[in-house]
């Protein structure tokens, strides 16, 4: 007899049964101007899919790294759904995220999620203790309900915005950020759309929170709720990226990636109904800056996320140079420890943020914002320059190659295969292969999740100046030359 496979409302625990779970959901979904009928067997959709499930097995493969024992619950959870109880906690995110990198090459999605849950966490416990409010002990409810049923959580932050010189109450479209419209006895009603949403349609749940420092006017955008990915109301265009269409050509080879890809889409939210069991802010418009702040210091220094991608765009580089025969040369090994040395330098300050976590009034565990800030912010640098000695090791073909039709054409495949071998003994589709990983991580699907994302993702680079100068204590810094250089102004 078959063994019995995943029903619907059973705990998710493998990556077939998280596959099973987001088949028939009939979500309203757009792509090229027409209606998905089943994302998990789009072409173009499924690689964003087979990356969040490489987190599932990856959790089942080393349990050490990918899951976590829950206070909530009592039992190993998934880490991405983990409530941080430690400093290892945190820097295991780091280790985890760095291997999914390395894993998929691309964008896995998830860290939004982990992040809005960790930043909810202690700040619906703060607004508790100012107002008096139930919020924290409904969030820990919800998340239980998440850990037990192993959920994919997505985190929608960022509004569309309209005009940037403008509060949200201040638009002349009300709409332009996310706000209640309505508040019944049983719960509200919101609207409005989130852009740039990444995973949502791989996901179960949505985390919808404000996406900047809000006044008193901006009462009705304080919100953060979980509303169910499948909610009526909700519409998901997907954006698309570089070079998509080929994954409805024939043949694996012109993907560059055939697994993987990232995901994102702008989620219009149509008059949305949330009940009050799932409302964890409803408008203390002064914790939207603590919740945009502590949310961004965990986003930030997840982004050493790149830095797996970036061992794979490495190694891709390394491997181009092996097969064109000039892995001794030594300009080319000084730009491999060129790559190296700002590749480790991402991680390196993400992983030290992590382990300068402490603890929240709430009791989890919370990163130093300082050096997350300096992470994100050399991601929105370093990679590009990855990016650009990785082309420049891979020489012209990366952007020159014929297509797999013609290197499997009878008549123009042996020529090719001829003009376009390297190194003896290696085989010329074994080149062509590691040149459109290439291309794949640097201009084409990729792209969005190595380069794009690393400079606009968890925020643009001028928003991790910003906190740079905020954090950095120049007072602190004034004073210390003073008191070396023997200046007495009086004001120490
Ligand atoms: Fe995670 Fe990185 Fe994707 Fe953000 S960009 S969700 S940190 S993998
Ligand atoms: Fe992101």
């Amino acid at each position: 007899m078959a063994e019995p496979g995943w029903a619907k409302g059973d705990p998710i625990r493998t990556s077939d049964d998280y596959l099973e779970s987001l088949r028939g959901r009939d979500l309203d979904v757009w792509l090229f101007g027409e209606r998905v009928d089943e994302p998990l067997d789009h072409p173009i959709i499924r690689p964003s899919i087979n990356a969040i499930a490489e987190t599932f097995d990856l959790a089942e493969r080393r349990p050490d790294l990918a899951t976590a024992k829950s206070a909530i619950t009592g039992e190993r959870v998934n880490r991405f759904l983990h409530v941080t109880e430690s400093v290892d906690d945190v820097v295991a995110q780091n280790r985890m995220q760095r291997e999914l990198g390395r894993l998929t090459g691309t964008c896995f999605q998830r860290c939004v999620g982990m992040d809005a849950v960790n930043s909810l966490y202690s700040v619906t416990f703060d607004v508790d203790e100012a107002h008096g409010t139930q919020y924290h002990a409904r969030f820990r409810n919800f998340l239980e309900m998440a850990q037990r049923q192993g959920y994919v959580l997505g985190g929608a932050m960022t509004d569309v915005k309209g005009d940037r010189s403008k509060g949200p109450s201040e638009q002349s479209d009300p709409d332009l950020f996310v706000r209640i419209v309505e508040r019944r006895d049983d719960g509200v009603v919101i609207r409005g759309a989130k852009a740039h949403q990444t995973g949502c349609i791989n996901s179960h749940w949505i985390l919808v929170m404000p996406t900047m420092r809000l006044t008193a006017s901006d009462r009705d955008y304080a919100v953060v709720c979980a509303i169910p990915v499948e909610a009526s109301g909700l519409t998901y265009i997907y954006g698309r990226q570089a070079c998509d269409t080929r994954a409805m050509e024939p043949g694996s080879i012109d993907v560059g990636n055939a697994q993987y890809s990232g995901q994102e889409a702008m989620i219009i939210i149509d008059d949305v109904f949330v009940p009050w069991d799932k409302v964890f802010l409803d408008g203390e418009h002064e914790f939207a800056a603590p919740l945009v702040e502590r949310f961004t210091a965990y986003h930030r220094r997840s982004y050493v996320c790149k830095s797996g991608v970036g061992d794979v765009l490495i190694g891709a580089a390394a491997l181009v140079a092996d097969y064109n025969g000039v892995e001794r040369a030594s300009h080319v090994r000084d730009k491999l420890v060129e790559m190296n040395h700002l590749n480790e330098t991402i991680y390196g300050t993400g992983m030290a943020a992590s382990h300068e976590s402490f603890r929240t009034a709430a009791g989890n565990y919370e990163n130093d914002g300082m050096l997350a800030n300096v992470c994100k912010h050399h991601v929105t640098r370093f990679p590009f320059e990855i990016g650009r000695l990785a082309q420049d090791l891979a020489g012209g073909f990366v952007s020159t190659l014929p297509s797999e039709a013609e290197l499997t054409h009878e008549r123009l495949g042996p020529l090719l295969d001829k003009y376009l071998a390297a190194k003896d003994g290696v085989p010329t589709e074994h080149r062509v292969r590691v040149l459109r990983l290439i291309e794949n991580m640097t201009m084409g699907r990729n792209a969005v999740g190595y380069l794009t994302e690393s400079m606009h993702g968890a925020g643009s680079p001028q928003a991790q100046r910003i906190q740079i100068a905020r954090l950095a204590d120049m007072e602190g810094k004034k004073e210390a030359a003073k008191r070396l250089a023997g200046i007495d102004d009086g004001t120490r």
